[in-house]
């Protein structure tokens, strides 16, 4: 086995005993990223030097018996929403394709403090919108599992990095699913977190209300390992909670006993590829006779495309049209050339800068927002998010988590859905929605299709209750293996 396919904890007990050093563990990596990146693409950038000489400085610190962060010596990728000091951030997009980033996101400096190694930054679906992966300005990545399908969107190449072991871990942001979504499509774990966990201070924001970072692992335990590390108040993002972060790795093997697992009845209503229905349904089975309770559930609102998706797609693209303002040619970005007055200037910079997906979304979040059309739609969609909270409060009062499905299928084809908007939108039916009610999540990889793609199921649970959260995934891995 290659030292890059190490999970995290593996990679810091392995350098602990002395079998590696942080310079050769990144060395392995990087060839992997070498041998893998041409058929993938899932790096838009690769800093291999500086990402070799912080792990010199990991290495002469370890060598000195100095005490060493929770991650020493960790090659980690980040995905390309997130500001890295010195870096390109270009989230995706040819409007921010020069950006240079002058300060770290939170999270990014916290994985330095935790003494991480950063690879570099990953493709993504351009400004975090898409479920696919093929909206980036830098090509779209592949699934390492099968060349002609996505990874998922739109952390698809945070996801595609760790599946192709050509990262021990990553980074990735959620806003309607982009975390869990490519990390079940690609065989991976994926968390998103409760809103307010993790700081979002250095997030290229989409829609602010709903974006949330979260970790890309091998295993649970590492997702819990990343998540306590990025977790925590910061007084840069108002939005960040001062609640305690736990030691999300302590509880993890006290098992599912005493748990009672809810089972939203309209998640295995029709839409649900029967072998991803039958495989969570397994992975239920498999918990119930590990001593946890099954009890189904029903989530009259929150269960339903027609208010779930819609009320997602209205709330977050009126968010990204006022964030995306800001790109404007003049504060940020590629700023077209030929223009001869500042009107002209505007928008050429912004209708080159964009792609189509980012355009339909500003222009449908404009539209929702404007005054006539603002009652019937934003403010609509509003109430259903209300009722949407709502509906998990209810089925929270009868059980401890959720269990479902991440996506209706596995990973598509590449070119599947790209023409039909509606289609890719539909897609995100079970994941839009933990980010509407603020709730944390995570996508396991419980079992591999006929055809040998992945299928991941998803675990919901009440805000900041990530602990048995990962307490249930980390059973359900064990029982998947
Ligand atoms: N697929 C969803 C969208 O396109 C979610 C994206 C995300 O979570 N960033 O908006």
């Amino acid at each position: 086995m290659s030292q890059a396919q190490w999970t995290a904890h593996e990679a810091i007990e392995r350098q602990n005993s002395g079998d590696i050093s942080s310079v050769e563990l990144t060395q392995a990596v990087i060839e992997r990223i070498d041998a893998e990146n041409g058929r993938i693409n899932a790096y838009v950038h690769v800093d291999a030097p500086t990402a070799l000489s912080q792990a010199e400085q990991i290495d002469a610190r370890r060598h000195r018996g100095e005490q060493l962060g929770p991650l020493a010596g960790v090659p980690i990728a980040i995905k390309d929403v997130m500001c890295v000091r010195g870096g390109r951030t270009t989230c995706g997009s040819r409007i921010l394709q020069d950006y240079v980033a002058p300060y770290d996101a939170t999270a990014v400096s916290r994985l330095r403090s935790a003494d991480a190694v950063l690879l570099g930054k990953t493709n993504m679906d351009e400004f975090a919108m898409g479920s696919s992966n093929e909206n980036s300005h830098f090509g779209p990545t592949r699934n390492p599992h099968s060349i002609d399908r996505v990874p998922g969107g739109s952390s698809g190449g945070s996801a595609a990095a760790v599946a192709a072991h050509a990262a021990i871990a990553a980074l990735g942001s959620d806003t309607g699913g982009s975390v869990r979504q490519p990390a079940g499509y690609c065989g991976i774990v994926g968390l998103k977190p409760s809103y307010g966990r993790v700081s979002r201070y250095g997030l290229v924001a989409y829609a602010s209300s709903l974006d949330q970072i979260g970790p890309l692992t091998k295993d649970v335990e590492d997702t819990a390992l990343l998540l306590g590390v990025i977790s925590g108040h910061d007084p840069r993002d108002a939005t960040s909670v001062d609640i305690a972060v736990p030691d999300y790795r302590e509880k993890l093997q006290t098992g599912v006993e005493g748990l009672t697992i809810g089972m939203p009845e309209e998640y295995f209503a029709e839409g649900l590829d029967s072998q991803i229905a039958a495989a969570v349904e397994g992975a239920a089975a498999r918990l119930e006779k590990a001593g946890a309770k099954l009890k189904q559930v029903s989530l009259p609102v929150a269960g339903h495309a027609d208010y779930c998706v819609g009320a997602y797609y209205v709330v977050a693209t009126a968010e990204a049209s006022a964030n995306l303002s800001r790109f404007d040619g003049v504060r940020f970005g590629y700023r077209a050339e030929q223009a001869t007055d500042l009107q002209q200037m505007y928008h050429q910079s912004r209708s080159k800068g964009f792609g189509d997906e980012v355009k339909r979304r500003i222009m449908l979040g404009t539209y929702v927002l404007s005054a006539g059309y603002y009652d019937a739609y934003y403010l609509k969609a509003q109430k259903v998010r209300t009722l949407i909270r709502d509906d998990f409060s209810r089925a929270f009062e009868e059980c401890d988590l959720l269990l479902g499905p991440v996506a209706p299928t596995t990973a598509f084809a590449v070119g599947e859905k790209i023409d039909d908007p509606l289609q890719m939108y539909l897609n995100d039916i079970y994941t839009v929605t933990a980010n509407l009610a603020g709730l944390p999540g995570v996508s396991v990889p419980i079992a591999h299709a006929d055809d040998g793609l992945p299928i991941g199921a998803q675990l919901l649970a009440p805000a900041f209750a990530e602990e048995t959260l990962l307490r249930a995934a980390y059973s359900i891995e064990q029982m998947a293996n």
